[in-house]
């Protein structure tokens, strides 16, 4: 079969040309043909195999465009480089690969183009599209990953429980694909996974998460994690997860399963946001209940402080995976520790001072973490369902209608230390932050609107009460 349609990218003409010129074969091979027939929107990198040297194409076809990009060799890999307009185009020459038990990079070998296919991890990643001038679209599809795409089947070309073991990262991949392209993974697959699964210790942190990141992007994460989970391979990646799992009976009482709940989060707030920190927060919301979980004759099952204990785990799980320690990761943080705020309003009367208290604490985070509190309502009990979804509008409406009133967002106190200290003609005291307090206080309970002649009164009677004589 001719799929020349699918090269339309000027790129793919010009090494076709290049390779001519070095008198080699070219395909196009992976991920870019992979999406091509999955009508996905194709992603920005694209794979060459040339049969021979494919840093040499790489500076051939580098040397044939117009702008004449530069090539970046990865020597050790054997691999280069290049960028075009707003693409990534890597080069490789066609390898056979063999591995050894403690390492997932092989000892590699020049090969042919089957050679280079039968290395690939899925049978749906070892397409390959004809560069030849001549037979130019043709494709090679020597496992039948066609068909699996269309029944859309996870498959390693070879032997899975030696491909898994070679390079465990597949498995990881194997469940990214399966999640980011809800498909299913093949019985043998999953049981190799399943067999293999603690050689995942062998993978970098960086690895891991990339595959994380991108199971957590998909439109349903629950999938992959719950592959994760079946697989055993979740223990290994994310402990703080599993450990959330199960149900406990004391005297008849019971809490719920925190993991599939977890779980059920994640898929609810991925239909209302892509971004991937809130989609982390909510994965993580729960963490702190397995540390803390207790129980008493008196109140049954409680999960005390475990926002707190939640929010000091995602510190030292984001440092143990390696993921940034910066502005992404206190947000995490301060979403877990916050997660229970609004649902203590939600399952009451709402009134205006608890969401002013809500938004001077969250700041700029507040709409987040509604939105998290929101996909937080798992309850099947519709009535309940329909109660905690109404008063969180009510929230978001009050939320609005605060805001535009006091600017509690980000609070700045209406009245400064200084301003106290010339008033009252003080030094450096506890007086003002006395007086400070109670200010803030005021607007937070609605007292005073935040606003400064309201704090400068305030501000004057509390003096007073202290004692204080205000000068002039
Ligand atoms: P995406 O770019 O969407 O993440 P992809 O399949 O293109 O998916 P890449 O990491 O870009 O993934 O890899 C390109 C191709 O290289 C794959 O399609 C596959 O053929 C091959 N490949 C990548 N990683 C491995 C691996 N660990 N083992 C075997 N083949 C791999
Ligand atoms: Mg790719």
């Amino acid at each position: 079969m001719n799929y020349e349609e699918a090269l339309n990218h000027p790129i793919f003409k010009v090494i076709s040309k290049s390779a001519s010129e070095l008198d080699l074969e070219s395909y196009t091979i992976g991920g870019f043909v992979r999406d091509y027939f999955l009508n996905r929107e194709s992603a920005k990198d694209i794979d060459i195999v040339a049969i021979g040297d494919g840093i040499e194409l790489a500076k051939q076809v580098a040397n044939n465009l117009p702008n004449k990009p530069k090539v970046q060799v990865f020597k050790t890999y054997g691999t280069a480089m290049l960028r075009y307009e707003d693409i990534e185009v890597e080069f490789v020459g066609a390898r056979k690969e063999s591995y050894t038990e403690d390492s997932r990079n092989p000892a590699v070998e020049n090969g042919t183009l089957q050679d280079d296919q039968n290395r690939r991890d899925f049978t749906i990643n070892a397409l390959a599209l004809n560069l030849s001038e001549d037979n130019f679209g043709d494709l090679l599809d020597p496992f039948n990953g066609i068909k699996d795409l269309e029944n859309k089947i996870i498959k390693t070309p070879l032997n899975p429980d030696i491909t898994y073991s070679d390079d465990p990262l597949r498995m990881l991949r194997a469940i990214r694909f399966a999640s980011q392209l809800n498909f299913k993974i093949e019985e043998k697959s999953l049981k190799a996974i399943a067999s293999n699964a603690d050689r995942i210790k062998i993978i970098t942190n960086e690895r891991v998460v990339t595959e994380l990141n991108k199971i957590l992007e998909s439109d349903k994460p629950s999938k992959g994690f719950l592959l994760l989970e079946k697989t055993g391979l979740l223990k290994y990646i994310l402990p703080e997860l599993t450990a959330l799992k199960g149900i406990d009976e004391i005297e008849g009482q019971r809490h719920k399963d925190n993991f599939y709940h977890t779980l059920e989060v994640v898929d609810n707030i991925s239909e209302n946001t892509n971004d991937l920190w809130l989609r982390w927060a909510a994965l993580l919301h729960d963490i702190g209940k397995a540390p803390t979980k207790k129980f008493s004759k008196k109140v049954g099952w409680t999960f005390h402080g475990h926002e707190f204990e939640g929010s000091k785990m995602v510190y030292r799980l984001f440092k143990r995976l390696k993921m940034p320690l910066n502005d992404k990761m206190k947000f995490v943080q301060k979403i877990v520790l916050m997660s229970s705020r609004p649902i203590i309003l939600a399952q009451d009367i709402v009134t205006d001072s608890a969401v002013r208290r809500l938004v001077f604490d969250a700041g700029d985070y507040v709409d987040d973490l509604m939105t998290l509190c929101e996909a937080d309502i798992t309850t099947k009990n519709s009535k309940k369902y329909k109660k905690y979804h109404n008063n969180f509008k009510i929230v978001r409406e009050k939320i609005i209608e605060v805001e535009e009133r006091d600017h509690i967002r980000n609070f700045q106190p209406p009245i400064t230390g200084e301003e106290i200290m010339e008033t009252f003609n003080l030094q450096p005291s506890k007086e003002i932050g006395i007086i400070k307090e109670a200010i803030k206080e005021a607007i937070l309970e609605g007292e005073i609107p935040n606003e400064y002649e309201a704090a400068h009164k305030l501000m004057l009677e509390k003096g007073e009460q202290l004692g204080l004589k205000a000068i002039n």
